[in-house]
């Protein structure tokens, strides 16, 4: 079994997540007590959010470098980076270590294409949804269409990932308006959502939507145990 590599933190909510499903994948494919090999580091997220804000992306990129650094010397042998945003840089992240990184996109995308979609909504943060990082991949290396909610509706969802989910707070009242904006995407013609933020899983539930959900968490996660057992 090869060492998984996880850059967690981000937030240490969804890590929470990325953990335990990591170790329920290993067991459920090799039985007994097995559990999965990580090498974690786990990040101040505060820290982050302050330079996503200011727009330090130059920053936030050598941060994401050095954390990566750390767990490449820590023995892992691929990099799983545990947030959807923070793929922004993930190109320079790759390129500055000697081990693959495990793309969330790609992880997603798989799914996607294997029930035959070919048109997504994507939700997550408004830098997930609104730079070219995300969206380029789903077009140009899986061949999807995106659609992404309005100014409002983009707005919305933002604002509940950083002052709620983010902080543990989960709402009816925020369920409802993701809800709405997911029938939207719908109605303009998603054949899936993308849950495109690790802690979108914790608010939206499958049956929130009319159409397939694509958590990235749970779909990283198992992509993560595949590569680590292959
Ligand atoms: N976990 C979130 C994501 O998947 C947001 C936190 C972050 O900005 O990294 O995008």
């Amino acid at each position: 079994m090869k060492t998984i590599g996880l850059l967690a933190g981000m937030t240490w909510l969804s890590s929470l997540e990325y953990y335990r499903l990591l170790n329920e994948g290993v067991k459920a494919r090799l039985g007994g007590l097995h559990s999965a090999k990580i090498v974690m580091v786990s990040v101040d997220f505060a820290e982050v959010e302050v330079m996503q804000i200011e727009g330090r992306w130059d920053d936030a990129t050598r941060f994401m470098i050095d954390a990566a650094r750390q767990i490449e010397r820590g023995g892992a042998d691929g990099l799983v980076i545990a947030t959807n945003t923070m793929h922004l840089m993930a190109d320079d992240v790759q390129a500055a270590i000697g081990i693959p990184l495990l793309h969330i996109v790609d992880a997603a995308a798989g799914a996607i294409k294997t029930q035959g979609i070919e048109a997504v909504g994507l939700l997550g943060t408004r830098f997930t949804m609104e730079q070219a990082f995300y969206r380029d991949r789903l077009v140009q290396r899986h061949g999807l269409t995106v659609l992404t909610p309005d100014a409002a509706g983009r707005e919305t969802v933002h604002r509940i990932i950083y002052d709620e989910l983010g902080k543990g707070i989960v709402r009816e009242e925020s369920r409802q308006a993701y809800r709405r904006i997911i029938a939207d995407l719908v109605g303009a013609g998603a054949g899936g959502i993308i849950l495109g933020c690790t802690e979108i899983g914790l608010l939206v539930r499958p049956e929130d939507s009319p159409v397939p959900v694509f958590d990235t968490t749970p779909l990283h996660a198992q992509a993560a145990v595949d590569w680590a057992l292959a």
